[in-house]
This record gives C-alpha cells, sequence and structure tokens, in this order.
C-alpha cells in the first residue's frame, strides 16, 4: 500500500512523532490533535476498514489503546522525584471511524486515543433519541440474524 501515509508512517517513510512500537502495533501522535496528547494507535499491517481488520490485530491494536490510555491518566509516568510533564488527563475517548459515513478519512484502521479534561471543548455532536421498547427489540433480533446468532 504505497499511497497509504500510515503504512508510509510504519515504514518510516514518513515522519511521526512514535509514543509506542510492537511487533504488530504503532501508536503516533495525531497531526491535528483535537487535545493534547491525542493520538492513533494502528495495526503495522494494512487494514483499511473493520472489514479486514485481523480480529487479532484489533485486539492488539484495542490493548495498546488501553495502556497509553493508562498512561495519558497516570500521574506517576515521570521518574520518581522528578516533576510530571506533558498531558495528565482526567478521563479518555477512544473513537474509530469505520467508512466515509462515519467521518473516517484515512483508510488504514486506526484507533483515536483522546486525552480529555473538564472544559476541553471536545464533544461528539448528536441528539440521543427515546426509541420504545419494541422497536429496540425489534432491530436487536434482526442484528441478531445477521450475526447468526
Ligand atoms: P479519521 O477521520 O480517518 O478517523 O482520522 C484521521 C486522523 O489522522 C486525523 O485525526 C488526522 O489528523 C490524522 N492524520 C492524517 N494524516 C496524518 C499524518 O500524516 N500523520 C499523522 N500523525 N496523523 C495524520
Ligand atoms: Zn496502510
Amino acid at each position: 500500500m504505497s499511497t497509504c501515509i500510515f503504512c508510509a508512517i510504519v515504514a518510516r517513510a514518513a515522519e511521526a512523532s512514535i509514543v509506542h512500537e510492537d511487533e504488530h502495533t504503532l501508536a503516533f501522535m495525531d497531526i491535528r490533535p483535537f487535545t493534547p496528547g491525542h493520538l492513533l494507535v494502528v495495526p503495522k499491517a494494512h487494514a483499511s476498514g473493520l472489514a479486514d481488520l485481523d480480529p487479532e490485530d484489533g485486539r492488539r491494536v484495542f490493548a495498546v489503546g488501553q495502556r497509553v490510555a493508562a498512561a495519558l491518566r497516570d500521574g506517576s509516568v515521570g521518574r520518581p522525584g522528578e516533576p510530571q510533564d506533558g498531558p495528565r488527563a482526567d478521563g479518555v475517548n477512544f473513537f474509530l471511524a469505520d467508512g466515509v459515513a462515519a467521518g473516517q478519512e484515512v483508510f488504514h484502521v486506526h484507533l483515536h486515543v483522546i486525552p480529555r479534561a473538564a472544559g476541553d471543548g471536545f464533544g461528539l455532536r448528536g441528539r440521543p433519541t427515546s426509541p420504545r421498547r419494541p422497536d429496540l427489540d425489534h432491530l436487536a433480533g434482526t442484528i441478531r440474524r445477521r450475526l447468526g446468532a
């Protein structure tokens, strides 16, 4: 995937500020962060969306996201006795856009890890609705059948 910017970052053919690397995943700072510390976790193997993502890579990406989220929230990240620097989040949002309609712009699966603090201005737009239980049951049944359950 020579035209994929995240594959280029994985191959070190494009610049990135890397936070974590292991055999299967890479985590690096988002160049247009919503909040300070906003970063992305990607599988090294190219997958354009959830449909072609190896579920094992999905688990690995989520697990790295968990570790990074803990580091973002952790007040003890620095060496003992040294002053803390960098973001210290009061909360973290995970976000993953799958498909154009969901807002996906880079077609290499990536998990956004977004540190949160009160009043940081980040939020999802949208208004919850109040469907009746029979409508929820009907939808649940439809999706269950698609899952083959
Ligand atoms: P999406 O809307 O596809 O979920 O988000 C794509 C994200 O990738 C955006 O937050 C955008 O800022 C980030 N991004 C796009 N190009 C680059 C790049 O070249 N380097 C880095 N580090 N992030 C990028
Ligand atoms: Zn790619």
